[in-house]
């Protein structure tokens, strides 16, 4: 079996020598290998792609020469040995020069493959094969498109999974599209390899091709709903396309950014839930994953109760609202989540002054949210904030989250409706474990470090945006008997810059709320009002803001 990656590869023409061709699009379970034999700033998909190969013992690949990545992998294949390996120039181009380039380079891949194989070309195998080629469709009933740079198969599962309706793979190795050849008998193998390049060049561009204008063919179809836009970490062809489309296109549209590896769905499933629920829709088709009934605290649904509960499950905090028939609140708790979810919201329900059995429906949110057997629905915290600050305060248009492991902003307009949200979940920077990481560096509490810093005097600056590298910038500041209010009102700095990038990449729109754990930090905050130039509105308990949202959702119920 021959692997390949790209949607230019001439598979048909493997197939005239009677060659079995496969993408190869699978997620690694990490990059151990492909980080030894190869840069770690590989791109995931290249990494991914050395896992499959030294996983599974590949032994025959066609590469095209689509970026820096893919030499790089062929470098190390080659270098190694396998039994086939070759890579194919693709121009950028689709007019007459390069058409007869690619033709060139389809001859010599052919005389490449044929000696491989010891065969002869045969006609009817190629255009045989063009029909067991998968083709992309132009669907005819609502569908959600993926779009942007490859996406793995897993991944790609599992959205169309969560969107619960037709979901499209219009990534770039995803929309190939070829005609069938016409009149072979007559033709000899020069004109049809002509023909072939010409046919292989006519396909809906990619990013990386110089003249992109029919990419919009992809997003022009009355049945589209909505567009996810995949970028692929460390791949540059795809960010740009994102900006364009955006202020293009009439349906609602989010970008994620996958890195071949399913450990990322767990943050991806929020982003995209977020934006299913901006669009109307349940943020999981498939609803709550764990087996009901294995809670100790029973799931009664007895609608005589006169309570409604939410649960906001966090990496740090479960919190929980009770609110009553008529929306006010009644209870509340915040405990430590602890190793599980379940435990942790199981522990807030005992810690309620209100008896669980006169609660009739329990909504979840954060990232627990789908492992708590007790709760009747989740959705995710991007729309239960929104619910919760809108609750709140009515003239709230932006909410600024700073949560244990995430920090986002979220926009909703004049009814309280999710515009626009982006999300810093990639990594602790900005967020409650950075502050948490630093109070610890500097041997204190966390409400300690919440004030000391208000009380500076010299203005510094902790420039690394990476809580690894902010705790050493840290620790020479300390050498350098910098003084520790100082050093606390530097960090405050960097995670109200960090905070004011995602305000301004949604976009600021007064009046403006703080929630979270991180609102509680008032230097955090007293920076990020310098910065944003808006006097924040924080909520008497910030924590408790998703967990209201939530609540709302169960009394709609
Ligand atoms: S970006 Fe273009 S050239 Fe590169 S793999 Fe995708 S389809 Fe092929």
């Amino acid at each position: 079996m021959i692997g390949y990656t790209c949607k230019y590869t001439p598979i048909e023409l493997l197939a005239g020598f009677g060659g079995e061709t496969f993408l190869l699009n699978d997620e690694a379970d990490n990059f151990d290998y492909a980080q030894r034999v190869s840069h770690i700033n590989l791109c995931s998909h290249a990494k991914a792609l050395l896992e499959y190969v030294n996983a599974h013992g590949l032994k025959e690949i066609v590469l095209v020469n689509c970026c820096d990545s893919t030499r790089r992998v062929y470098d190390v294949l080659a270098e190694q040995g396998m039994d086939f390996i070759y890579m194919m120039d693709l121009p950028h181009e689709n007019n007459e020069c390069s058409r007869q380039y690619l033709k060139a380079e389809l001859l010599k891949l052919a005389k490449a493959y044929g000696r491989y194989t010891g065969r002869k070309f045969d006609y009817e195998l190629f255009a045989a094969s063009f029909d067991q080629m998968q083709r992309a469709s132009k669907p005819m009933q609502d569908f959600i498109a993926i779009a942007g740079g490859r996406i793995s198969d897993g991944v790609f599962d599992k959205i169309a999974e969560q969107t619960g309706m037709l979901t499209v793979n219009m990534t770039c190795n995803a929309n190939r599209c070829l005609d069938k050849p016409q009149n072979l008998q007559s033709a000899d193998f020069d004109e049809v390899m002509e023909w072939y390049a010409a046919e292989l060049l006519s396909q809906i561009p990619c990013m990386r091709m110089s003249d992109v204008a029919r990419r919009r063919e992809l997003t022009e179809n009355p049945y589209l709903k909505g567009i996810i836009y995949n970028t692929v970490k460390f791949c540059d062809y795809y960010g740009f396309e994102y900006e364009n489309l955006r202020k293009e296109v009439s349906v609602p549209i989010t970008k994620i950014e996958t890195d071949f590896t399913m450990q990322s769905y767990g943050q991806l499933s929020t982003r995209i839930g977020g934006f299913l629920e901006s669009m109307g829709m349940s943020s999981s088709a498939a609803g709550g994953s764990v087996a009901k009934g294995e809670s100790k605290v029973e799931n009664t649904k007895n609608k005589k109760g006169k309570y409604f509960a939410g649960i906001d499950s966090g990496s740090t905090t479960t919190n929980v609202a009770v609110i009553d028939r008529h929306g006010k609140i009644v209870d509340s708790v915040t405990v430590r989540t602890g190793a599980k979810a379940q435990r942790g919201a199981e522990k807030a329900f005992e810690a309620l002054k209100i008896p669980r059995s006169e609660i009739s429906s329990i909504v979840a949110t954060g990232y627990g949210r789908n492992n708590i057997a007790f709760a009747d629905d989740s959705v995710t915290e991007i729309t239960c904030h929104a619910k919760g600050a809108y609750y709140i305060n009515d003239e709230i248009r932006t909410i600024i989250d700073i949560g244990g492991q995430d920090s986002k902003v979220i926009s909703i307009d004049e009814k309280g409706n999710v515009k626009n949200f982006v999300m810093n979940d990639k990594c602790a920077a900005g967020t409650g474990r950075f502050l948490e990481n630093m109070a610890r560096v500097l041997e204190m509490s966390i409400d300690e470090l919440s004030t000391i810093g208000l009380s500076w005097h010299e203005d510094l600056t902790i420039s690394s945006m990476c809580t690894v590298f902010a705790e050493s910038e840290v620790v020479s500041l300390i050498a350098d008997n910098k003084s520790v209010p100082d050093i606390v009102h530097g960090l405050n700095k960097s995670v109200a810059a960090k905070t004011s990038n995602l305000v301004s990449r949604v976009g600021l729109a007064s009046r403006v709320m703080m929630t979270g754990g991180g609102a509680r930090n008032k230097g955090v905050a007293g920076c990020i009002e310098d910065l944003i130039g808006e006097k924040l509105i924080i909520p008497d308990n910030p924590d408790l803001c998703g967990a209201i949202g939530a609540a709302l959702f169960a009394a709609g119920r």
